[in-house]
C-alpha cells in the first residue's frame, strides 16, 4: 500500500514544490514507484517534472470536483519510475465551487483511493494556502512533510499550520502524523541560517531531517527545462542532497 505524504506550508516560496519534484525523482530512480500529485494551480510541479500544462486536458481539479478518475487523469513522466496526476490553474476555481459539496474535505482521498497500491510513495505538493485544497491534501494524506526556509521568519505561520493539522487529526483524520521537517535553501555562511536551525529543531524535536537541502543555482534552474535536478545535473550539490533526503525517507519507512 502505497504511502501518501502531503508536502505543506502555507508560506510559499519556501521550496514545497522543488522537494515534491526532486524527492519523487530521486526516490523514482532508486526503483520506487512514485506518483506525484500536483494541487497547487499554478502547476509548477507538472511543468518541473516535465509536462506541459497547456496539453493537459484532465487534472486535479477533474478529480476533486469528481469529474473523472485517477487513472484517466495520471500521466507518465520522463523520468524512471515517477507518474504525475497534473494540474494547471483549472484548478484555481475549485476552492469555491467545493464549498458546497459533499465530503468537500475528503475529495483527494476518495480519488486516489483506487491507485495507492500501484505506488510505494505518493507526494501531494500542496498549494501556498490553508483553504479546502490543501485540506483535501491533509485529509488524504498518512503524513506531512513540512519544508521550511531558513530565513528570519521562517517559523512565522507554523503554530498555525500545526494547529490545522491537530484540527484535521481529530475531525478527519487521525492517523496524520509528520513525515519529517525539512531545512532548505541553506546557507551555512550566514549566522542566522545557524539560529534559523536551532529554532526549528526545538520548535519540531526529533522531527528535522539530517539532510538540509542547500542553496543551489541548478535547483533553480532545472524546473525551466522540466527536469529535476538529478536528470538536469546529476554531480550538482543539488541533486546530491535531494539524494540523501531520498535515502533518509527511506530509512524513516524502514526500506532502506
Ligand atoms: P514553493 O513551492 O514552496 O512555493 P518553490 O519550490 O517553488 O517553493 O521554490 C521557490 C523558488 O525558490 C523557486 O524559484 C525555486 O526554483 C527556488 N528554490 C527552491 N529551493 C531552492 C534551493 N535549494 N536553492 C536555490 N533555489 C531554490
Ligand atoms: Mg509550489
Amino acid at each position: 500500500m502505497g504511502k501518501i505524504i502531503a508536502i505543506a506550508n502555507q508560506k510559499g516560496g519556501v521550496g514545497k514544490t522543488t522537494s515534491a519534484v526532486n524527492l519523487a525523482a530521486a526516490l523514482g530512480a532508486k526503483g520506487r514507484r512514485v506518483l506525484l500529485v500536483d494541487t497547487d494551480p499554478q502547476g509548477n510541479s507538472t511543468s518541473g517534472m516535465g509536462i506541459n500544462k497547456r496539453t493537459v486536458k484532465v487534472s486535479s481539479y477533474d478529480l476533486l470536483i469528481g469529474e473523472a478518475k485517477a487513472s484517466d487523469i495520471i500521466v507518465k513522466s520522463d523520468y524512471q519510475n515517477v507518474d504525475v496526476l497534473p494540474c494547471n490553474i483549472s484548478l484555481a476555481g475549485a476552492e469555491i465551487e467545493l464549498v458546497d459539496m459533499d465530503h468537500r474535505e475528503s475529495r483527494l482521498r476518495m480519488g486516489l483511493a483506487p491507485v495507492v497500491d500501484q505506488y510505494d510513495y505518493i507526494f501531494v505538493d500542496c498549494p501556498p494556502s490553508l483553504g479546502i485544497i490543501t485540506l483535501n491534501a491533509l485529509c488524504a494524506a498518512d503524513t506531512l512533510m513540512v519544508p521550511i526556509q531558513c530565513e528570519f521568519y521562517a517559523l512565522e505561520g507554523l503554530s498555525q499550520l500545526m494547529s490545522t493539522v491537530r484540527q484535521v487529526k481529530r475531525l478527519y483524520n487521525s492517523r496524520l502524523d509528520i513525515e519529517g521537517v525539512l531545512l532548505t535553501m541553506y546557507d551555512g555562511r550566514l549566522n542566522l541560517t545557524q539560529q534559523v536551525v536551532e529554532e526549528v529543531k526545538r520548535y519540531f524535536p526529533r522531527k528535522v531531517y539530517a539532510t538540509v537541502i542547500p542553496r543551489n543555482v541548478r535547483l533553480s534552474e532545472a524546473p525551466s527545462y522540466g527536469q529535476p535536478v538529478l536528470y538536469f545535473d546529476k554531480s550538482s550539490k543539488g541533486a546530491d542532497a535531494y539524494n540523501k533526503l531520498a535515502d533518509e525517507v527511506e530509512f524513516n519507512n524502514g526500506r532502506r
